[in-house]
């Protein structure tokens, strides 16, 4: 029988990566209010930072001052809209900043019950039993590529096509999240990160690292240094969230 969940901890890094100039990911998190956010900028210059700075933010800002009239999901969509919309008008207001937008892959945790938010293609997962799960899906042309039979896994990794999203924050006055509903057991183990961890290392390799007995901040610091050291290509994010009795 699942054991109730009565307290999350939490723990995340951010990293530049080798190849990159700069860090357009960003992450925030409330344990006190369940809310936890990983986004991965896109733009010009300092854009991608901006945007996605930006939809952190406005996430945590919405969703940690609630006044609980609302159910948890019907807040968290409405989060999305605002960020959308601030990152967008602000993408109107500059030249320099035109076009830029960001994904978005939110934890939300009530007790035992949580819900993933997907924009553009950062992911979450779930290790349960020690068997690792990805819970969204991403927006990506390659995903949708392969989802319609065009294309194979192995074809989509090697694509030249394989950074193009079809969904993200900010590009459009309005955008859907992806809702995922999920139970959360005590003992759970929930993993929020960008495109930088996920094109490095395989699910089976994430899931033998997330399998490891030691404190979260260091099962980050495995992560972001595998993922180093198998080229760091872009920027890498990694949130990790455990549900405990
Ligand atoms: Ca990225």
């Amino acid at each position: 029988m699942a054991t109730a969940v009565v307290h999350y901890a939490a723990a995340a890094i951010s990293d530049r990566g080798c190849k990159r100039p700069s860090n357009e990911d960003a992450f925030g998190f409330s344990v006190e209010h369940g809310v936890y956010a990983v986004c991965d900028g896109m733009g010009g210059a300092a854009a991608g930072e901006i945007a996605s700075s930006l939809a952190v933010a406005e996430v945590m800002q919405f969703l940690t001052h609630r006044d609980g009239s609302n159910p948890l999901p019907v807040d968290a969509e409405a989060a999305v809209a605002a960020a959308n919309q601030a990152i967008f008008s602000r993408a109107q207001s500059s030249q320099k900043l035109s076009g830029m937008g960001t994904t978005l892959v939110a934890l939300l945790a009530e007790e035992r019950r949580a819900w993933v938010l997907n924009v553009g293609d950062s992911r979450g997962y779930r290790l349960r039993n020690s068997r690792l799960e990805q819970i969204t899906v991403d927006h990506s042309l390659v995903e949708e590529q392969m989802r319609m039979g065009r294309m194979s896994r192995m074809e989509a990794l090697r694509s030249p096509l394989r950074n193009v999203i079809t969904r993200a924050l900010g590009t459009q006055s309005c955008v859907m999240p992806d809702v995922f509903e999920i139970d959360a057991e005590s003992g759970d183990l929930f993993l929020l990160c960008t495109d930088g961890l996920t094109r490095e290392l395989s699910d089976s390799l994430i899931e033998s690292l997330l399998r490891l007995d030691v404190p979260l901040e260091e099962l980050c610091t495995r992560l972001v240094t595998a993922a180093n050291q198998a080229g760091g290509h872009d920027n890498i994010t990694c949130l990790l969230v455990r549900a405990a009795a």
